[in-house]
């Protein structure tokens, strides 16, 4: 039989970009655009929120949220200890105080619990993740939650995920999405920044485009040629290119057709994994919706037959790609050096980091593709 190659993820781009690109580089606007604007118009759109800022990435997303929401020196924002690092770089970059909180082990999210136990009078956001495209229970952290401390939804892998009725994106002050090719959606790098506070999005526009009054459209497109921006305060450049917003408007079409597909193979990975009593599968919501960015299982180290790496060994001799979940932010070398943490302060997070397993799932797979997957998984005894 022919070694297999199953990837671990793969984008949906084809033809569709493309297309969209083709009509980005032939009208020569290249930077922020007609593009940019259509894509965000289309984020919106399908997830309900007010207002989407694209920019280069989800980090700079984050790092647009905490800027516009004041943090800074002598502030403190909330973060869980497992995510992927830029959740917790973004507070750094503001110079304000990283506080960071366990996860719950069922859910792979920020643990509610500890973020309460965490709040002083210098808190002032927390930052859940929807890990892997499951929401956060943002209810109830609404309702531990001081007035004032606000909550920056880190969506990275939530394009499209559903809490409750709402979408992701809107169950916080902002939320910052990503679209690496990781990602459910992706413009290659890029990311946005949504909210339904127009004060917050008027100034997050600004920061975006080097603290600029005026866009650069207005600027090369108005009636005044004369006219150049002031600058009020210090920005940064985090304008997506057009090109980038063209693959987008065809990949947000495509969202729907992607999450829907992949719920149907999380579902039969379920189904087959959870007779398997060593692996937990990943939580779903009850009402709502994940929008598998990832599907994660935990390895229980107590009853597995092999260590979690040997089962990784294994599956990749197989031809299958799996990576660990994510980091353990607090074991990561500059975080353990410069806070002096160790690997006991965030137990749960630890254990995440040592026995995840992220299986393939993506919308390049074949049915056999995932029955492979689950027959070399029931060859572990
Ligand atoms: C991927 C990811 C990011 C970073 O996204 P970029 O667009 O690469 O900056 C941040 N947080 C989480 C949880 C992620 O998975």
């Amino acid at each position: 039989m022919k070694k297999k190659n199953i990837e671990i993820s793969r984008p949906l781009t084809g033809v569709e970009e493309w297309k969209e690109i083709k009509e980005s580089i032939l009208s020569g606007w290249l930077t922020q655009g007609p593009k940019v604007r259509k894509f965000e118009e289309m984020f919106s759109q399908y997830h309900r929120a007010k207002y989407s800022l694209a920019t280069t990435s989800c980090t700079t997303a984050l790092h647009l949220a905490l800027l516009a929401n004041n943090i800074g020196k002598g502030d403190e924002v909330i973060v869980p200890a497992f995510t992927w690092v830029s959740t917790a770089n973004v507070v750094l970059y503001c110079g304000a105080k990283l506080v960071l909180a366990d996860v719950d082990k069922k859910t792979f999210n920020i643990c509610i619990s500890d973020v309460l136990s965490k709040i002083t009078s210098k808190t002032k956001a927390v930052i859940p993740v929807h890990l892997f495209g499951l929401c956060v229970d943002i209810d109830k952290l609404k309702k531990g939650l001081p007035k004032t401390v606000k909550i920056i939804e880190d969506a990275a892998c939530a394009a499209g995920a559903i809490y409750k009725n709402k979408f992701a994106g809107t169950l916080g002050d902002a939320a910052a999405f990503s679209f690496h090719p990781r990602k459910s959606i992706t413009t290659g790098e890029g990311g946005m920044l949504t909210s339904n506070n127009k004060k917050f999005i008027i100034k997050a526009e600004k920061l975006r485009n080097h603290g600029a009054e005026i866009s650069e459209e207005q600027r090369h497109k108005g009636p005044k040629p004369y006219l150049l921006p002031d600058f009020n305060f210090l920005g940064y450049n985090y304008r997506m290119t057009d090109i980038q917003g063209s693959v987008g408007i065809a990949q947000i079409k495509k969202l729907n057709r992607i999450i829907k597909e992949r719920s149907k193979w999380a579902k039969f990975y379920r189904r087959e994994l959870s007779k398997i009593e060593w692996i937990l599968c990943p939580s779903e919501p009850k009402v709502g919706r994940h929008s598998w960015q990832a599907f994660v299982m935990y390895i229980n180290p107590e009853s597995s037959p092999a260590k979690r790496n040997d089962i990784m060994d294994f599956l990749e001799k197989k031809g299958i790609s799996t990576r660990p979940g994510t980091h353990a932010i607090h074991t990561l070398n500059y975080y353990a050096k410069k806070f002096n943490y160790k690997p006991k302060n965030f137990p749960n997070a630890f254990d995440c980091q040592n026995n995840t397993i992220a299986l393939p799932l993506h919308n390049f797979m074949s049915k056999s593709d995932y029955e492979f997957v689950v027959k070399c998984i029931k060859e572990i005894k």
